[in-house]
């Protein structure tokens, strides 16, 4: 089958005052397949959100192409974007940011379909708006009569179902969800990535599942994609990446993971040292300073990513071979 979204040559600057450039996003490309949930991990400020929001177009990138469904979305202007976006939507980490605690839940889910026409093109009636606010709350496991209350009212795992059903109010094809349960309570977490779960089953959804946490990654990714200093450094099968992992960054991230959330192999390698700045990024390798495998060849040249066995792909030099 061909995939549903593509990502080619991404990449995203941003210019800084002095002359300085600090690239976010750097030749990143990936494929999503059709009801695949690909996870989007590493430490904060990698570029993974960056790289959702461009996805969206919620950011213009600075080169790249983005194939949607077969069409190219990169180039396209806001009004030709219009009828797609309502196929890709985003759910954000912060579940009370993006709810106006003013309006009424169900005045903040109605939006998007009064906004947008139905299938037919025809502006939604009243009473087809209410049908599917009974749909979606039923979806998303709220009772009706939480769309006459207001965000205040719900506590943050009620309000991230309550965000859930609003991106889920036009029946996109692709969500983008950017650390939706980062905020939440551990035991709240695992509701909700159920509820993810049970919802790409039901609806046959597509997930771009950003997250720092590598057992919430585990839980609901059919493949990983890590991220280091705004480049894709690992691609793969979630059991592969997470449990064989080839790059030495993957293995230090998971080694930094308390067991038994995640197991793995013996060598224990943990991260030293900080990210260094977007702004000058290390030569060759980006991971070079802080990577316990690293010869002189790291800092002289880039590591392209490249396959290693089936679909499994790293950005090293010295990959470790054991994993594999
Ligand atoms: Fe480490 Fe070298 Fe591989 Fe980079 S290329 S991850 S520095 S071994
Ligand atoms: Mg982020």
């Amino acid at each position: 089958s061909t995939p549903l979204l593509r990502a080619i040559d991404l990449c995203k600057e941003y210019r800084l005052p002095r002359g300085q450039t600090l690239r976010a996003l750097d030749n990143v490309s990936l494929e999503v397949m059709p009801g695949e949930v690909l996870g989007l991990v590493g430490e904060s400020g990698c570029g993974k959100s960056t790289l959702g929001r461009c996805l969206l177009r919620l950011t213009d990138l600075s080169s790249g192409a983005i194939i949607f469904d077969g069409q190219e979305i990169s180039s396209l202007g806001e009004r030709a974007m219009r009828p797609l976006r309502r196929q890709i939507q985003m759910v954000f980490q912060d579940s009370y940011a993006s709810l106006n605690p003013r309006r009424r839940i169900g005045d903040l889910i109605a939006e998007p379909l009064r906004v947008h026409p139905d299938e037919n093109g025809q502006k939604r009636s009243r009473a087809a708006i209410d049908a599917r606010l009974a749909e979606l709350m039923e979806l998303v496991s709220l009772p009706a009569s939480a769309l006459a209350r207001y965000p205040h009212e719900f506590s943050g795992g009620q309000r991230q179902r309550i965000n859930i059903a609003r991106a889920l109010a036009l029946s996109p094809q692709l969500v983008v969800a950017d650390e939706p349960v980062s905020a939440l309570d551990v035991s709240v977490q695992a509701q909700i990535v159920n509820l993810f779960t049970d919802l790409r089953e039901r609806l046959g959804l597509t997930y771009v599942f950003i997250a720092h946490d590598l057992a919430v990654v585990r839980q609901i990714s059919t493949r990983v994609a890590v991220m280091y200093l705004g480049a894709i450094v690992e691609l793969g099968e979630t059991d592969a990446v997470l449990h064989k992992p080839a790059h030495p960054y993957t293995a230090a991230l998971i080694a930094a993971v308390p067991e038994p959330v995640i197991r793995h192999g013996t060598s224990l390698t943990l991260l030293r040292g900080d990210i260094p700045s977007p702004i000058s990024p290390p030569s060759g390798c980006r991971f070079h300073t802080r990577c316990p495998k690293a010869e002189a060849r790291c800092s002289a040249e880039a590591p392209e990513l490249r396959p290693l066995q089936n679909d499994h792909a790293a950005a090293c030099h010295f990959p470790l071979m054991d994993s594999l």
